[in-house]
Parts: C-alpha cells; structure tokens; sequence
C-alpha cells in the first residue's frame, strides 16, 4: 500500500511564474517558494504585480498553454503509476495547471484555486486547507499508506517531514544545507530509485 506525493513545479513542470515572468518581462514575478518562505506574503505580491502590470487570467492561462513538462517527466510519471499510487500536491492553483495536467495524462492532483472578477481580473486566492501538503500526507498515513514524498523547495519541507521518506529533487542550494537529513536527487533515474530503496527499506 504504498503512495508517493509529488510536488509539481520544479519537479514535473518548470516554475509556472518564472515563465509567467519571462514572457510577460516583469522580473519581479521570478521570486518564488525558492527565494520567499512566506507563501501568503509571496501571493499577496504577485497579486499586487498582476493589477499594476493589468494582467489577467487569461494572460497567464495563454502562458501556460505555452509550456510542457519537463524532458522525462511524462515517461517518469507514467512508470511510476505502474507500481503505486502517486498524489501531486501543489501550491499552485486549478486554473494553471490544467494544460499541464492533459500533457501528463491527468494524474491526481491537490492544489489551490484563484477567484477572478468579472473583467478576469485575479483579485484573491483560496488555499485548500492551510498546509495542504503537509495534511495530505498525515491523512494517507492514517489511511495505512506508506507515504513517500519528493519536492524541490520550502513549501515542500513539511510534506517531507511528515512522511515516511522525503527526497529532494533538484533542490536550491539553501535547500540543501538548511534540510540536509533528506537524499538529493537531480534527475528521474536516481529519484526513482531513491522511491525504491525508501519503499523496500519501509514494506522489507
Ligand atoms: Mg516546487
């Protein structure tokens, strides 16, 4: 009975905002979950960008549409699914990921939701539950899964911690040195056989 969480961007897909920042040259939006733990304080501010810079969801959405998965991550995914469940959590909302998730075959994902106006304005967005990611894996774990869970970022340390085994996966530098008790991993190869091993290690 085995899970494994998966976080999406940085993992699955490249940063969502930073290609939002590089087509619509507003360098401020590059700041992400790498560079600002605060995920409130870092929604409130690209929120504020967006109604300066009178971007709208279908701005972003035409974005997205835009983008792919990272090289592998498909085949990776696909593989995966073959021999336990997989759960995306996510900190990035309904409204984005949907073309993404048609190029990953629809796997489950756990995210947000943004509210917009009736001109398309972004004006708010709702949080599922507060700490999502982290819940998500308490609950799996009281559900008698063994919950292996793998990120890139802040946002992800929680979810980590509150599994059986957490991984990295192609993290930031502060990353590494601030949650050293987690193995680095830096392409699908070695994160699937860190799943491996962290599953044999727990149902052995
Ligand atoms: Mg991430």
């Amino acid at each position: 009975m085995k899970i494994v969480c998966l976080d999406l961007e940085g993992v699955l897909v490249p940063e969502i905002w930073i290609a939002v920042s590089e087509r619509t040259g507003i360098p401020e939006l590059r700041r992400t979950t790498r560079d600002e733990p605060d995920y409130d304080r870092l929604m409130k501010f690209r929120l504020d960008l967006l109604a300066r810079h009178r971007l709208g969801l279908r701005d972003i959405q035409q974005v997205i549409h835009g983008m792919g998965p990272l090289p592998g991550a498909r085949e990776f995914l696909d593989a995966l699914r073959e021999t336990c469940e997989v759960i995306i959590l996510s900190d990035t909302f309904y409204e984005f990921a949907h073309p993404l998730m048609r190029q990953l075959a629809w796997p489950t994902l756990f995210c947000h939701s943004l509210e917009t106006d009736a001109d398309g304005r972004v004006v708010d967005y709702h949080l599922r539950m507060p700490e999502q990611k982290r819940e998500a894996v308490r609950r799996f774990r009281e559900m008698n899964f063994s919950v292996v869970a793998a990120g890139d970022s802040y946002n992800d340390t929680k979810m980590l911690a509150e599994a059986h085994a957490g991984i990295l996966f192609h993290p930031p530098e502060n990353v590494v040195r601030e949650f050293p008790q987690y193995p680095v991993t830096w392409n699908y190869g070695e994160l699937r056989a860190q799943i491996d091993q962290a599953f044999a290690r727990l149902e052995g």
